[in-house]
């Protein structure tokens, strides 16, 4: 079912509670932002909602305090920043409840202080969910890389506030992820690298039951050739999950492609001496796709309609083995087709092949869009309100 919108609230001098993910990379003891991104990904849904006539206030999480005041993740230099991006003043509240934050007139920002401060966030207190939904009207996620939560401020407070709406950040997420995974334009495929099979199991079990195609590259690849019987040298291979990739492969059939030869070397470091294999040595790892599976994965990706993406095909932070997944990323990018990456990794390869701008829909959250992919509800998009 559908949730409800934002654009769909009359928010005329509504006390808004939006929650963001705020939670910023941070140095110099928590005083300079490094990267304002997160920031900057709900400034539409802020805007947007200031222009409506909404007193915003701002919620998120940062860091890891263990629910303890801490300095260095206070949220007070993003209000700082915010502030410069929006053009207008961001009242910093000292906490997130109580006497001390101030109630927003119409037009204006509060941000409160790092949820998270007060252990009751994580741990989903009613009395303290019930103290933070006190303070608004309406409310509004725009969370997304947070809704595979269920803490206070992303599903215990909407208990407690008349209605829930999706950010525009958020309905973002849930077009793009939603149309992939469950109604895409055909053929769709899917690409998952990475590290390991079992960070991904779900999500190649929900995807084979999707997608026309299945493209498995990075080290997790290993796993699927030593279990139908390849050498695979000294690459990194999850033994406990052989069994699991032989029933993958038995079930998913002509779906699957795996890689046919591979860039080994002895040495895991930048640059190391290496060669292109279709059998793995013993001795050697695998550290990359090779020329002939990219040219294979590249022809898959030209002539689809859908793409889902998530994972490196290769050691990609050290050159010289990015090769295979910037060349996937050149190739997804150039496809025309409809392109859904997911976060973190896959993210961060999209960036370094300079293609960012040419993906449909780059998600905000690593672990929430995994999630997703997993075909798993999440707790935080499960409890905003039905349309
Ligand atoms: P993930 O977080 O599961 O997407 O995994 C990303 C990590 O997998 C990156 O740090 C890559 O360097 C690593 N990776 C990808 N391919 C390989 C490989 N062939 N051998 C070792 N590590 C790999």
């Amino acid at each position: 079912m559908a949730k409800l919108s934002i654009r769909d609230l009359a928010l005329q001098n509504k006390t808004v509670f939006l929650r963001v993910d705020f939670n910023v990379p941070l140095a110099n003891g928590g005083q300079q932002i490094t990267s304002d991104k997160r920031i900057r990904a709900s400034l539409p849904t802020i805007q947007y909602a200031l222009e409506q006539g909404a007193g915003l206030i701002l919620a998120s999480h940062l860091g890891r305090p263990k629910g303890k005041w801490n300095a260095e993740m206070s949220l007070a230099p993003v209000a700082v920043q915010l502030s410069k991006l929006l053009g207008k003043p961001v009242q910093m509240a000292s906490d997130c409840i109580g006497p001390d934050v101030p109630k927003p007139g119409a037009g204006e920002v509060v941000l409160l202080e790092n949820l998270r401060f007060h252990p009751e966030e994580e741990a989903n207190d009613t009395e303290f969910s019930k103290r933070l939904a006190a303070q608004c009207d309406v409310y509004v996620n725009d969370a997304f890389g947070t809704a595979h939560r269920a803490h206070a401020s992303t599903v215990g407070m909407i208990a407690f506030v008349p209605q829930a709406a999706a950010g525009l950040l958020m309905d973002k997420e849930l077009q793009w992820l939603g149309k992939a995974t469950r109604n895409p334009d055909r053929p769709c495929i899917a690409i998952l690298g990475g590290a390991k099979v079992s960070d991904k199991i779900e999500v190649i079990q929900n995807l084979a039951k999707v997608v026309d195609k299945l493209l498995i590259g990075g080290a997790m690849a290993y796993t699927f050739l030593k279990a139908r019987g390849e050498a695979t040298g000294k690459s990194l291979v999850e033994d406990d999950k052989l069994e699991l990739a032989a029933s993958l492969i038995r079930e998913l059939g002509d779906k699957l492609m795996l890689p046919t030869d591979h860039i080994v070397t002895e040495e895991f470091r930048a640059e190391a001496p290496n060669e292109t294999v279709t059998v793995i040595p013993d001795g050697k790892m695998a550290l990359d796709i090779g020329p002939a599976t990219i040219a294979a994965y590249e022809a898959a990706v030209a002539s689809t309609k859908t793409i889902i993406w998530n994972g490196p095909m290769g050691v990609f932070e050290m050159k010289p083995f990015d090769k295979g997944t910037v060349a996937l990323a050149l190739a997804v990018a150039n496809s025309g087709a409809v392109s859904v990456v997911g976060g973190g990794d896959s993210e961060k390869a999209i960036k370094s092949a300079g293609v960012s701008d040419k993906i449909t829909h780059v998600s905000t959250g690593g672990g929430a869009s995994l999630e997703f992919l997993s075909g798993l509800e999440l707790p935080g998009v499960a409890a905003l309100t039905e349309k």
